[in-house]
């Protein structure tokens, strides 16, 4: 029977298929005694699931095949070790499960490989996944991590966090539908990066059946049960008719009557940049540095590996304007051997900034590995930091640029309402500003980003949030600078008209959304755009915000 459940389209367009989970962390296996006589019975279950996970990890080896296929086979093998295996078999002898059995045996084998040297211990997650793995199908349950699968799905989760994120196979993931997560949670970034249809906020998400098939559409929200071959049809063909009007779109942005508003993307890595060149994106206006820190979040990567990244980003757009992030790491993204482990509120304790001017190393090295990467190449680097609270931040930050030797302009990014209600003297201390609506709307109203319940504070169309733009964009023209915004809001199309009209000089988004907003942006002048804006100011929820800017629209 088909069916219809509701949550937020964060990522346009219609994705249909059947829908995979997201397993969860492995839980630990009760530590219950088990009698003698079971012991020869857990031992050949125990056996039987080694086997089997070792089994599978080979054939998706050769499926994956170089690289991936010696990581797969060499996990194979630690699944197999003997001496392990012997561990286990002691521990299910002297009362332990199948599954108790090889928890604690790898625990130990993992505190040995921990101790023994930087690099066995960098094959502890190797170990991990391994004994996650066995023990899910001792228990019965979904594989932990990303499904998986040969065939595309729509991806179902509480919600993604980048590190899971990192090893999705884009060629097979159609969609995502979380429970959790807002408008600007990392689920809905990845999703645009990745140019897929979106729902977050879906209440219900994660009973929704393995295999179901379903229909999400990343614009109104909807998620269709089971739905019939005839909707699927119908749906397939709108979403065709739709991209083929997109993608007639090019050009650079601009409105109606040709005040320019570049329209840029936001890239995690080399990875996205194929997508913003086809797109159409003038330049990146924010590249999120922290997913190179993401592979191994024990240590910062290489300042090689850093420049080789760095270096593929900037080439691509030559006399391009490339704006790069410097690591936000803490709250949504913590790192290991950088965020403090106790903090007992993680979005406002040391993070973005805050942790780099404590670990200025790092920055250092971020720094000087962009001023080489850029070297000899006609592309116009700019560098922003991320959570800036006042000008000391902003000063402290243009010190560690300048002595860095970098030639780029400085910027702040607006993230803080104490930045944008004093975006005049940050100006003082740095040359542009980037508004990261994101988490500029997490804390204007104290709402958690990463929860989905909050979604109607996550909202960006919240005339509050407007108003705080407002002030950052005028603190910058009357200053003779710029002021973009590359958080989530820039992506909505009509809300872009709005940004135009409140002074934006440059929007910033996953590419995918790049070409519905520069459709929209020019079917209006620069005086429509800055009545839409009025209107929506002058309202008092976002829907009343997002209905009056409509409404000023339409009626001209
Ligand atoms: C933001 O907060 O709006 C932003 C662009 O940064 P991130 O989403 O990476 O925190
Ligand atoms: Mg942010």
């Amino acid at each position: 029977m088909e069916k219809t459940l509701r949550g937020v389209g964060v990522s346009h367009g219609v994705a249909i298929g059947q829908v995979r989970h997201m397993g969860t962390a492995v839980l630990e296996p009760p530590a219950t005694q088990i009698p003698t006589e079971d012991a020869p019975r857990e031992q050949a279950r125990a056996q039987a699931a080694v086997e089997a996970v070792a089994a599978d990890l080979v054939a998706r080896g050769n499926l994956a095949g170089g690289e991936a296929q010696a990581v797969l086979e060499a996990q194979a093998l630690m699944a197999q070790d003997p001496e392990l295996m012997a561990d286990v078999s002691r521990r299910i002898a002297v009362g332990s499960s199948a599954e108790r059995g090889v928890y604690d045996a790898f625990a130990a084998y993992r505190a040995l490989l921990a101790s023994a040297g930087e690099y066995l211990a960098g094959r502890v997650a190797d170990l991990d996944d391994v004994r996650n793995r066995i023990v899910a199908r001792l228990l019965g349950v979904p594989m932990p991590g990303v499904p998986d699968s040969d065939e595309p799905y729509v991806l179902f989760a509480r919600d993604l966090a980048p590190a899971d994120t990192a090893l999705l196979d884009p060629t097979l993931v159609l969609g995502f539908v979380t429970e959790e997560g807002g408008p600007t949670s990392h689920s809905a970034i990845l999703a645009r990066a990745m140019g897929v249809p979106a729902v977050v906020a879906l209440p219900g998400a994660i009973e929704v059946a393995e295999g179901t098939v379903v229909a999400v559409d990343g614009s109104s929200g909807d998620v269709l049960l089971e739905p019939s071959q005839e909707k699927q049809d119908e749906l397939r063909a709108a979403a065709a008719a739709r991209k083929a009007a997109l993608a007639a779109s090019s050009g650079p942005g601009q409105t109606s009557d040709g005040h320019r508003v570049p329209l840029l993307a936001n890239v995690g890595g080399p990875a996205d940049v194929p997508a913003a060149l086809e797109n159409g994106a003038e330049g990146v206006g924010l590249f999120r540095t922290e997913f190179l820190f993401l592979d191994d979040s024990a240590k910062a990567p290489s300042a090689e590996k850093q420049v080789e990244a760095y270096r593929k980003v900037l080439e691509a757009f030559p006399e391009g304007r490339v704006v790069v992030r410097v690591l936000d790491a803490g709250a949504d993204k913590p790192l290991d051997f950088l965020t403090p482990a106790d903090e007992p509120n993680p979005a406002l304790g040391v993070r973005g900034l805050r942790t780099l001017l404590e670990h200025p190393e790092v920055l250092r090295t971020q720094l000087r590995s962009l001023a080489k990467a850029a070297e000899g190449l006609p592309v116009h680097l700019e560098v922003m930091a991320p959570m800036v609270a006042d000008r000391k931040d902003a000063k402290d930050f243009a010190a560690a640029c300048r002595e860095a030797g970098l030639d780029a302009k400085f910027g702040a990014m607006v993230e803080i309402p104490s930045a944008a209600l004093r975006a005049r003297s940050i100006l003082q201390e740095v040359e542009f500003l980037s508004l990261g609506t994101n988490d500029l709307a997490q804390y204007t109203f104290a709402a958690d980003r990463q929860v989905g319940a909050l979604a109607r504070l996550q909202d960006p169309w919240q005339p509050a949030l407007l108003d705080l733009v407002a002030a950052a964009a005028d603190a910058a023209r009357v200053s003779g600078k710029s002021c973009g915004v590359c958080g989530e809001a820039a992506a909505d199309p009509l809300l872009a008209v709005v940004l135009t009209g409140l002074g934006v000089t440059s929007l910033s988004m996953g590419a995918a959304s790049i070409p519905y907003v520069r459709t929209t942006l020019a079917k209006y002048t620069l005086a429509q755009c800055r009545r839409a804006a009025e209107a929506a100011r002058a309202a008092d929820s976002a829907e009343e915000a997002r209905a009056a800017a409509q409404q000023v629209l339409s009626g001209e």
